[in-house]
């Protein structure tokens, strides 16, 4: 069975105590209320990594990720911050690759495929970050965006790798808008990513491989979009924000 993953984007917001509350409240709640084999992860600014990792040890439930990294390990780059700082800090995922990082901040795809490197070579898994705006959703584009994404970001990983990748497909679209992707939009765009990644690598890898929906997910459309079969969980942004709706979406796996 493939990992189930249920992952908060908190953003730039909060901050540090309001961080430090809102995390502990979620461990709290994932202590008692998460039951099943799911990972509940909390991506939190730079500023809150160490701190909430503190919160977090012994619970094995919830885990810690960075919302960035830049891709050179250490240097005269001022105010980047690399994978091996973030690990240390307590970080074992980091989202890469979000449309909001590629829209605002210019990551190319070129770039991307060497911060996803850096991830895998310091051992943080890379929550990759896919997806099409509403022009290309609308001009029928989805397919060719969100597969030339595949190719220039992840495909270059031997097998062994990639198969410590998890997707996130986005639709640009559904993110921070309210707009969520029907359950069936959903499902075809993530049984496309698998089929993508059985011909590039395997059937197995493809099996393997988690894949995590995001665009306005909250605790009631969670249940529809997870009981599809190629959705394996959620990356959720304005809801992480409020530990009950977040631990309710974990929870849907219950
Ligand atoms: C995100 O930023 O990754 C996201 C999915 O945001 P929201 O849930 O607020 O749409």
């Amino acid at each position: 069975m493939r990992k189930k993953i249920v992952a908060g984007n908190w953003k730039m917001n909060l901050d540090f105590q309001q961080g430090i509350s809102l995390f502990s409240e979620i461990v709290n709640m994932a202590k008692d209320e998460v039951l099943g084999q799911q990972q509940v992860v909390v991506c939190s600014p730079f500023i809150h990594l160490h701190g909430i990792a503190q919160l977090a040890k012994g619970v094995s439930r919830v885990a810690i990720g960075a919302q960035n990294i830049y891709f050179e390990e250490k240097g005269a780059y001022t105010g980047e911050i690399s994978a091996v700082q973030v690990k240390s800090a307590g970080a074992e995922y980091v989202i890469l690759g979000h449309s909001e990082r590629r829209a605002y901040f210019n990551e190319s795809d070129d770039m991307l495929s060497k911060k996803v490197d850096a991830a895998l070579k310091h051992g943080l898994i890379p929550v990759f970050c896919i997806g099409e705006t509403r022009e290309e959703r609308e001009a029928d584009r989805y397919f060719d965006v969100i597969g030339g994404q595949l190719e220039q970001g992840v495909f270059h990983l031997s097998n062994e790798a990639f198969s410590n990748v998890v997707l996130a497909y986005e639709p640009v679209w559904a993110i921070g808008t309210g707009l969520t992707a029907s359950p069936e939009q959903a499902q075809e765009v993530h049984a496309f990513i698998r089929d993508k990644a059985a011909e590039q690598y395997n059937q197995d890898t493809a099996d393997q491989l988690t894949i995590l929906y995001g665009g306005s997910c909250n605790p009631q459309n969670a249940p529809e979009l997870f009981a599809q079969p190629d959705i394996d969980g959620g990356l959720i942004g304005g809801a992480s924000l409020k530990s009950r709706d977040f631990i309710d979406i974990a929870k849907v796996f219950n």
